[in-house]
């Protein structure tokens, strides 16, 4: 085929594949150019996750009417004239590409009217051909994005489920909103009103209405500054982890960036105190002169390249790392996870040994009035006699034997149990102990089919919009795990039954924080697993706070927790039993060098 030059509406189209992607990018451009257009007020309704509608209303300064068509052709910007003005950029758009790009791959209108005009402008384009009409309006622009795609099959056929843009949409506002909590943001989907901020240039109060009181309690604020770089927000206490990083979010001279390098950044200074898999919340703007840094490196500008990258980086750091410390004092003992591996060699080491050690099994017996053959488990010595499972028995041998030769010393803060070893202590934590138990034991239920609901009084449970969403789409796995629960409108459930695990029923709160954890589209693409994360959060919240027990208690959860399959963690990954060796305490009190 011989070389040609694409027409422009088919370059147009082509080009406007990189800076709209979705719906959300979309939405993201529309809102960049009302923040530019200094607005205090911006109004956002979509329907079916943006794909057939997109509206965007603000009360910015508006196009002079002479201006408007300008603005639908590429590379057609008020805001650089040459390639240098990039070096002071203080807008958030600058390509000129958006309005272009959005208008080649759907069906646009716009109304608007500027501050400095009478009369403001509408304006359709219905097949690349421009429609004006004067009309009175008040100050402001309204974009109307209907059919997106509609001219791009292939574009349009790769597009997620409504719901799942849906999601996405609201996180994107919810972002953009807190990066500008000097703009009142809201937003409607499909009628309903999901957000709206004060818009009162507190940002702890844009926080509040976005995450609620309890998040905004374990906030501390922070402001750095550090030639060339000010980092100021919000950072979660280190008490306080999430179990995704939806709750991490960084501008950078309040621009909506997409970069890990900083966020894994600022992760790293909490050090220590952060969880396996537990994540720590922070929200903050970080600003840095502008000319350090060139946002022009992709057509969507969620991408950033810094000059002194690794200084900024440590800067950052250190920043952060500071008022973390201002938390912690007392140096920590390093500790050993106690894994499989460990106790297997123990196991080896202390057959080599020989010498007869009452195991805990024998204990158990002794000290424990609690018969072996409790809720349907299986006994111990069945399962040596049948060898039905040998691997589980071996399991429970080199769990137990681990436990053998160690002396139950007591339960301090309610919370863990403290046994003393030959040469280590060890400290078994109850409730990740638990947590492990309630969660083999209520997949064995789900798995055998065992009716866990319980009905109760209807409760009405009032929800966030992005809860309500989560609700509606994965009912089906709700009730699998015993949640019954009907629309009620206004994004309220009537909630009707709840599961009951190891005798517990479960409340509401229950439910709100299973749905806080999933809200994460991560998780959220892995529909399969979305059962396991139910079970896992439930069990996590089925666990009773802090809590006295006796000694019988504490061998019962103890042996529970050897029949486990999988003892050394919690359903989350936290390690349930740590060991600190008599060497570590030398070591640490500087008996030894
Ligand atoms: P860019 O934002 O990169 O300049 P866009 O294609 O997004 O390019 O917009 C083109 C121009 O249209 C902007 O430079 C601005 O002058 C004008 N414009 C777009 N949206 C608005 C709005 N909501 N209010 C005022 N002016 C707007
Ligand atoms: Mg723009």
């Amino acid at each position: 085929m011989s070389i040609r030059i694409l027409d422009d509406s088919t370059a147009g189209k082509i080009a406007a594949g990189e800076v709209i992607t979705d719906p959300g990018a979309v939405v993201k451009e529309l809102l960049e150019n009302a923040i530019d257009a200094r607005s205090s007020k911006i109004d956002i309704m979509i329907e079916e996750g943006g794909k057939k509608k997109i509206v965007v209303s603000d009360n910015g300064e508006g196009i002079i009417s002479s201006d408007v068509s300008l603005a639908f052709k590429r590379h057609a910007t008020s805001k650089i004239t040459q390639l240098d003005d990039l070096v002071h950029l203080d807008t958030l758009g600058f390509r000129g590409e958006a309005l272009a790009s959005i208008a080649s791959i759907s069906r646009v209108s716009m109304k608007t009217q500027s501050h400095l005009e009478e009369i403001g402008t509408e304006v359709m384009l219905k097949n690349e051909k421009m429609e004006i009409k004067q009309k009175s309006l008040s100050i402001g622009t309204t974009i109307m994005v209907e059919d997106l795609f509609y001219n791009t099959p292939a574009r349009f056929k790769h597009q997620k489920k409504a719901s799942d843009l849906n999601r996405e949409i609201i996180d994107l506002v919810q972002k953009i909103a807190l990066s500008h909590p000097e703009v009142s943001f809201s937003m409607m989907s499909e009628n309903r009103s999901l957000l709206r901020t004060p818009g009162d240039n507190h940002l702890l109060n844009c926080i509040y209405t976005i995450y609620g009181k309890e998040f905004v309690d374990h906030l501390v604020s922070i402001h750095y500054q550090n030639d060339p770089l000010e980092i100021t927000g919000f950072l979660g206490k280190p008490t306080y982890m999430k179990s995704t990083r939806l709750c991490q979010y960084i501008t950078i001279n309040h621009r909506f960036i997409q970069d890990v390098k900083i966020a894994k950044a600022v992760e790293e200074a909490y050090e220590n105190t952060i969880m396996i898999n537990k994540h720590p919340v922070f929200i903050l703007n970080i600003q840095i002169p502008s000319h350090m840094l060139d946002v022009n490196v992709h057509p969507s500008k969620t991408k950033i390249r810094m000059l002194n990258e690794s200084l900024i980086l440590l800067l950052i750091k250190d920043g952060i790392r500071k008022k973390i410390r201002e938390k912690a004092s007392i140096p920590k003992i390093p500790i050993e996870k106690v894994t499989s591996e460990s106790v297997y060699e123990e196991h080896q080491q202390q057959s080599m040994n020989s010498v007869h050690k009452p195991d805990i099994r024998e204990r158990l017996t002794r000290e424990s009035t609690i018969p072996y053959k409790e809720d349907g488990r299986i006994h111990v010595a069945e399962i040596q006699e049948e060898k039905k499972d040998q691997d589980a028995y071996k399991k429970f041998n080199q769990f137990s034997s681990f436990l053998a030769n160690c002396k139950l010393v007591a339960q301090i803060f309610d919370t863990y149990i403290l046994f003393e070893g030959e040469d280590c202590i060890l400290l078994i934590d109850q409730h990740a102990a638990h947590e492990r138990v309630l969660y083999e034991d209520i997949r064995i239920k789900i798995k055998n089919g065992e009716k866990i609901t319980q009905n109760i009084f209807p409760y009405h449970m009032k929800c966030s919009p992005g809860e309500y969403q989560i609700l509606m789409d994965e009912k089906k796995c709700f009730e699998n795990i015993g949640f019954d629960y009907d629309e009620f409108g206004n994004n309220t459930i009537c909630l009707r039954g709840v599961p009951v695990f190891l005798s517990i029923p479960q409340n509401h709160q229950v439910l709100s924080s299973i749905i806080e954890e999933l809200q994460d589209k991560i998780h959220m693409e892995h529909t399969s697993k979305l059962e396991d994360k139910i079970i896992l959060s439930a069990c996590k919240k089925a666990v009773k706070g802090n809590q006295k027990l006796s000694d019988q208690e504490i061998y019962h959860l103890i042996h529970q927790l050897s029949l486990c399959e999988y003892p050394y963690s919690c359903p989350h990954g936290r390690p349930t039993i740590l060991k600190m060796t008599k060497y570590q305490f030398e070591k640490q009190f500087k008996r030894i060098q």
